[in-house]
């Protein structure tokens, strides 16, 4: 009886190596279709990141901070009403002298 209890003991051990190894392989045979199904994901994220900075470098054109009473945009000293409009009323303002939306860096 206690030799059968052992004999049942072991076969159930290797049966579940059997299972773990099968697995196991299972994963392992999947890793190429996982490796190339993140290598995808990441060239998605990378052409998203590409096109956002696109964007970024886009609208870079049309905006332009105001350092001191100067945009940086065309270098060019921007009138008090300009400033006042940015600062005070915090308005949407162009800069008078180059048409580029001027806000200040806080
Ligand atoms: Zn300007």
């Amino acid at each position: 009886m206690l030799s059968n209890n052992l004999e049942f003991k072991k076969l159930l051990l290797l049966h579940g190596k059997d299972r773990r190894k099968q697995s196991m392989e299972t994963e392992l045979e999947n890793l190429p279709h996982s490796i190339s199904h993140i290598e995808s994901k990441i060239e998605v994220e990378n052409a998203t990141i590409a096109s956002a900075t696109q964007e970024l470098r886009n609208l870079e054109i049309y905006i332009a901070p105001l350092e001191e009473q100067k945009c940086s945009g065309c270098n060019l000293r921007v009138s008090n009403d300009v400033v006042s409009s940015v600062l005070v009323e915090q308005k949407l303002t162009h800069c008078d002298q180059c048409g580029r939306i001027v806000y200040f860096e806080r």
